[in-house]
């Protein structure tokens, strides 16, 4: 489904050069689940971005399906963000002023007729356990409560891939596993996930893992089952 192919970031800053990835190769199948560690600054959240279409390369291909990405404009990638990708990320990002279901609801935004909205929004909301605090603003509800909500806002308008930014990492362990749960829930069920994370044992659920080091990847591994 999706191609890097020799992705390059290079960012430039008071005249210092900071090639953040350097010549990345990854194919990333339909239905996977991979997870990407490494130690700070190695590259992770570039990639991640990368596959957002959130940052662009300096240099390589970019393929989803058949399109290459790199011919869209800034436009064009909206409106592939939002019918394509959803996103989780450390900090929930849930807009405090608006209720669950509203913040749910904003996964559909910038989409056309995706039929009925209400009976979407609910439906995600109670894939994540989070229906009976529709009405709840995100400071009334616990950070696993809310990430579970961020969760359901980035599966309502069912994304062909789902990035996740260390979805765990501002959550307790019981939280986090609770997450860990849900991810690979939407994973059986045949969503393609990309996440980045710190914990060695979150990593494991995943199905292949990849390991960074300085803008590259170093290793590769299929989970052992
Ligand atoms: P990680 O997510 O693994 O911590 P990042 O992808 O955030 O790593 O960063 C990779 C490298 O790119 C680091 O050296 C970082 O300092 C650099 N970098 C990231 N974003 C920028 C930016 N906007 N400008 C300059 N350098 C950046
Ligand atoms: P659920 O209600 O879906 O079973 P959890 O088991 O994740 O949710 O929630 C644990 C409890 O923490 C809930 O009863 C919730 O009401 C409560 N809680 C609410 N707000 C907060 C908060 N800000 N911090 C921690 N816990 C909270």
């Amino acid at each position: 489904m999706i191609r890097l192919e020799g992705i390059q970031r290079r960012y430039v800053s008071d005249e210092v050069e900071t090639t953040a990835l350097h010549d990345i190769d990854l194919h990333v199948a339909a239905g996977e689940f991979l997870a990407i560690m490494g130690p700070s600054g190695c590259g992770k959240s570039t990639l991640l971005n990368t596959l957002g279409t959130v940052d662009r390369p300096t240099g390589g291909r970019y393929m989803f399906g058949d399109r290459d990405l790199a011919a869209m404009d800034e436009k064009q990638l909206a409106r592939f963000r939002a019918e394509t990708l959803g996103f989780v990320f450390q900090s929930f990002n849930l807009i405090d002023e608006l209720t669950i279901e509203e913040n749910v609801a904003l996964g559909l935004a910038y989409r056309g007729d995706v039929g009925d909205r209400r009976g979407r929004v609910a439906a995600a909301m109670d894939k994540v356990g989070i229906a009976h605090r529709a009405r709840h603003f995100p400071h009334q509800l616990s950070g696993g409560q809310q990430q579970r909500a961020a969760i359901a806002r980035a599966i309502v308008g069912d994304p062909k891939l789902i990035l996740a930014d260390e979805p765990t990492g501002n959550l307790d362990t019981a939280n986090g596993e609770q997450v860990m749960n849900i991810l690979t829930g939407l994973n059986d069920a045949g969503a393609t996930i990309v996440m980045v994370t710190h914990s060695p044992s979150h990593a494991d659920l995943a199905k292949r893992r990849i390991d960074m080091l300085d803008g590259r990847i170093v290793a590769s591994a299929m989970r052992a089952i």
